[in-house]
């Protein structure tokens, strides 16, 4: 295809309404000007971005660790939309009205990490929704066409966001290097948790036991092939593990939940010589470690950040029947901007049903 070269042509309003967290616990609509595209940019209409775990830590305590957000911050980084205008000196191709899914995070390109080819660590990373960067929960946003990938016609926006968690998922079994035929343990049903337990069961891999203590979550992972979806508690999923491979432990555990104490749990639950992929985002600034049985298993632990150019595969995958992410009830209806007041506070709610949930930014354009 040749490269548009023309400025955008649609004559945008200059402001529109974003969701913005004024306060903790308080997310609000503000007006905010819409950005234009620069040179290699394009301009994206957002019509589906997933809320995130890390969102709700910023809603919730505004940093994690020592990220701390500056007030007002906008959030989101699961978004998938459609181009509005492309840039002048974009090359790939993108049209206007063609949909799309998002990488979230811009490297730098030229710092030791990204060199190495582990760009997810860059020293000079600008990501999505992070402290001091806008986020997507907003009707219009401006990305590099390097961050952006064309959709296939069986994936739409809304369920290309499941491309970010799902990317994780890769990441996390990257590091561990899963096997077909291993056996997996999870700890958190989120939806990070959920896309780790679905990538698990399609790479022939047998999810043997997975902890949630809510329902509507606990049922989707039974639905995604989890042999036993248990409760919250160390023992139920360290026994479920045991008990699914001969009393040996899981093959590789991953940590979804951020709880402070479940690293213990992953020790416990995996074989000896055993992986673990660290995946949750605790609240807190450390956390208890059994040293005895995690020296004596010679485990591999992985800590999982973000993910590292996973887009594709995750859309590829994606375009396998959702990995039956749908049919286990993953997707929710899209809400809008005026909605994610409640929808923070529904997702905060020990008692949810939710299991993921979506916002159309661009309704609010009318
Ligand atoms: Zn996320
Ligand atoms: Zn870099």
């Amino acid at each position: 295809m040749t490269a548009p070269k023309r400025r955008p042509k649609v004559r945008l309003k200059a402001k529109m309404p974003a969701a913005v967290l004024t306060a903790l616990r308080r997310i609000e609509l503000a007006s905010v000007p819409v950005p234009e595209p620069g040179p290699g940019e394009l301009l994206l209409r957002m019509t589906a971005v997933g809320l995130c775990g890390s969102d709700l830590h910023y809603w919730r305590c505004g940093r994690i660790g020592d990220q701390i957000v500056k007030l007002p911050q906008r959030l989101g980084h699961e978004p998938a939309g459609l181009v509005a205008a492309v840039g002048r000196g974009c090359r790939r191709g993108f049209a206007e009205g063609q949909a799309v899914a998002i990488e979230p995070g811009v490297w730098c390109g030229a710092c030791l990490a990204c060199e190495g080819g582990r760009q997810n660590l860059c020293y000079g990373m600008r990501f999505l929704g992070a402290p001091g960067e806008a986020g997507a929960l907003q009707p219009f946003l401006v990305m590099p066409e390097a961050n952006v990938e064309p959709l296939a016609p069986r994936v739409d926006p809304a369920r290309a966001t499941a491309a970010e968690p799902l990317g994780i998922a890769l990441q996390a079994f990257d590091l561990v290097k899963l096997r077909a035929g291993e056996s997996v343990a999870v700890i958190g049903g989120g939806p990070v948790g959920l896309c780790v337990a679905a990538l698990a069961q399609a790479s022939g891999a047998r999810v043997v036991a997975l902890s949630e203590p809510r329902a509507a979550r606990a049922k989707a992972a039974r639905a995604l092939g989890a042999q036993a979806a248990v409760d919250a508690r160390p023992e139920a999923l360290i026994e479920a593990a045991r008990a699914a491979t001969g009393g040996y432990g899981a093959d590789v555990v991953v940590e979804c939940s951020g709880a402070a104490e479940t690293l213990n749990t992953a020790i416990l639950a995996a074989t000896r010589g055993g992986r673990i992929a660290v995946v949750g985002i605790p609240e807190v600034d450390s956390i208890p470690v059994d040293p005895h049985h995690w020296r004596r298993k010679e485990l591999l632990i992985a800590s999982v950040r973000r993910s590292n150019r996973t887009l594709g595969r995750a859309l590829a995958l994606l375009e396998r029947n959702d990995l039956g992410l749908a049919k286990a009830g993953y997707f929710s209806k899209l809400l809008g901007l005026e909605e994610l007041q409640g929808a923070f506070e529904d997702l905060d709610d020990p008692a949810s049903r939710a299991i993921k949930l979506t916002v159309d930014p661009s309704r609010a354009l009318g």
